[in-house]
């Protein structure tokens, strides 16, 4: 039940909207509020038709009124929704006097937050909510969606419970110091950590898959001058399958096209050329452009049929799992077909970006990429989950070269206690304070 003593209400639909206006309120003031409102007590999940009503007996609007008892509420408080007009003005009215019989303004994400303190959600979920209202692209808004339904929360249980019962033969071992040495070297515990690695693994990459569904796949084009980058973004932005939306904060150095291709969101981005130069400026954007491709999911190259090979070099140094394509642009001018191609692990594709040919088949592997047709089992995922995960990696690899070594149990045990906190962090077992304020005032107010 509530641990909040207290009653907050916003209004949770776009003031201004033709249509409905939702006010929402959620505490123990909720019952005495609706039945001043309604000037009796409500039937729990009944829409009463109503005059809501000010203090001297005016109606303020004319609506619906519901009423979810708590604990069988979205907050697992008493929670309130009236469904007014959707004027801004007699929205206002009614949260004046909403707050008048006792409420107080929500902050952002609090209904949600308190969701997640009543038990009503874990955390990954609750981040699910606001990536659902925030997805760019349909293949993302399912993903959310499953999120929120628990899907990725259910995995991590899952994960938490193979590395719990680790945990517990490990520290069984060390509680019997006479057999500690054989206990451990048992093969069943070898076995019991590398099954538990597959199954992490197996996780990573579903995450990996749900940050990009969620965040879109972060493209960086790189090629030297004139080879046809700012032609190519165009070509991919402009087509008639893509939503553009401008990205805020873009340098002079690095520009950036959010796309939607076909329901896949897409982050473009088009770097400055990579030459060595003595110029200040350009070698601020030489250090940009390569920061960019740190922090991308595929780094393109685009070039020609002269530059092809030497032009290489510029996928080189790239961080482990980042995707490499080659685009051979301007085929109309070397009378070439429109083909594909994988050399050396990097699939080349064949294409010009003025004439458009060939661009269908890098629009279809982008895609894929992103993450569409991932499966009906697609979860959206946050980069701090990726984080999480990576770092129960790291303990996980850690833990087994313990193992390895002997009469090095207790160190084992410490690595095992702290993949399982990292992994708790996912879903709110273990979580700061600091933490919760970052994502929950990252929500919009009425969620
Ligand atoms: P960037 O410096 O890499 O951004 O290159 P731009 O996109 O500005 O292109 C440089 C020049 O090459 C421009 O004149 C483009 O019109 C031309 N260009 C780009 N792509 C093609 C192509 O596929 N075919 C032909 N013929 N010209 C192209």
């Amino acid at each position: 039940m509530s641990q909040n003593t207290d009653t907050i209400a916003a209004i949770a639909s776009a003031p201004g909207a033709a249509g409905v206006g939702v006010l929402r309120a959620s505490g123990p003031l909720v019952p005495a509020i609706a039945q001043a409102l309604l000037g009796r007590a409500p039937r729990p999940r009944h829409a009463h038709f109503a005059s809501f009503r000010d203090a001297q007996g005016e109606a303020i609007d004319h609506g619906l009124l519901l009423h979810f008892p708590a604990p069988a509420s979205y907050t697992g408080e008493h929670v309130l929704e009236l469904q007014g007009h959707g004027s801004a003005v007699l929205l206002d009215a009614l949260l004046r006097r909403v707050c008048e019989l006792g409420a107080r303004l929500a902050r952002p994400g609090e209904f949600t937050e308190r969701a997640f303190l009543n038990g009503k959600l874990d955390l990954a979920q609750a981040e699910a909510v606001a990536d659902l209202i925030a997805a760019r692209s349909q293949a993302g808004a399912r993903a959310a969606l499953r999120s929120m339904e628990g899907v990725f929360s259910r995995k991590v249980d899952a994960l938490l419970q193979s590395l719990i019962a680790l945990r517990v033969h490990v520290e069984a071992a060390i509680d019997f110091p006479e057999e500690e040495i054989d206990f451990l070297a048992d093969p069943a515990i070898a076995e019991q950590l590398a099954a538990l690695r597959v199954q992490l693994d197996g996780l990573l990459r579903e995450a990996q898959r749900g940050l990009r569904l969620n965040d879109g796949l972060r493209v960086a084009i790189v090629g030297r001058p004139n080879a046809g980058k700012s032609s190519l973004l165009n070509a991919l932005s402009g087509s008639e399958r893509a939503i553009v939306t401008s990205i805020a904060g873009t340098t002079r150095d690095v520009l950036r096209e959010s796309v939607s291709l076909d329901g896949v969101a897409l982050e473009l981005a088009d770097t400055a050329g990579l030459r060595e130069t003595e110029d200040e400026v350009e070698r601020e954007g030489v250090r940009r452009a390569h920061g960019e491709l740190q922090r991308a999911d595929a780094v393109l190259l685009v070039t020609d049929a002269v530059h092809a090979e030497a032009d290489l070099a510029l996928l080189e140094h790239l961080p482990a799992g980042t995707e490499r394509l080659v685009l051979v642009n301007k085929i109309d001018l070397a009378d070439v077909a429109q083909h594909a191609e994988i050399r050396g692990g990097i699939r080349w594709l064949w294409a010009s970006a003025k004439t458009g040919e060939g661009l269908d088949a890098l629009r279809d592997h982008l895609k894929q990429l992103a993450g569409a047709g991932s499966g009906e089992g697609a979860f959206s995922a946050r980069r701090r989950h990726v984080l999480a995960l990576e770092t129960v990696r790291g303990h996980l690899d850690r833990t087994a070269h313990a193992l390895a070594a002997t009469r090095a149990g207790e160190l084992a045990a410490e690595e095992l206690r702290q993949a399982q906190q990292a992994l708790g962090e996912i879903t709110g077992n273990y979580t700061s304070d600091d933490l919760l304020g970052a994502i929950f005032g990252s929500f919009c107010i009425g969620k």
